[in-house]
């Protein structure tokens, strides 16, 4: 697991986001995970954008939805974990929207930890 800190700007939301890579033990077909209002696992050994344009939105999520984890929990048991989850749907949009316009909507500096 290697540690890395991203200053993203998300359509004009500034996130200091703390994104764990390689993320080996991660579940099969888990690619990321969120896991707070700013961390990320991710399964890669390099950060993958695409994967983090979704990932932020659930940071925003996170930061915007009282009791989050456990809004999220019931969605994903009601609709599980496709398009079909009303968080994941929003997550979805941005990182297709993301995907389609091969342009990244994150605009990101990598900082120093110490900084
Ligand atoms: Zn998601």
């Amino acid at each position: 697991m290697q540690t890395k800190y991203v200053t993203t700007n998300t359509i004009g939301l500034v996130n200091k986001v703390i994104v764990h890579t390689d993320c080996w033990f991660l579940p099969p077909r888990v690619q990321a995970i969120t896991i707070s209002k700013k961390r990320i696992l991710m399964k890669s050994k390099e950060i993958n954008y695409l994967i983090l344009a979704h990932e932020l939105v659930h940071i925003q999520q996170f930061k915007s939805i009282k009791f989050f984890l456990i809004k999220y929990i019931w969605e994903f048991l009601l609709n599980g974990k496709g398009v079909a989850n009303k968080f994941e749907y929003a997550a979805y949009s941005t990182q297709q929207w993301t995907h389609d316009n091969t342009v990244t909507t994150v605009s990101l500096i990598l900082t120093n930890p110490s900084a």
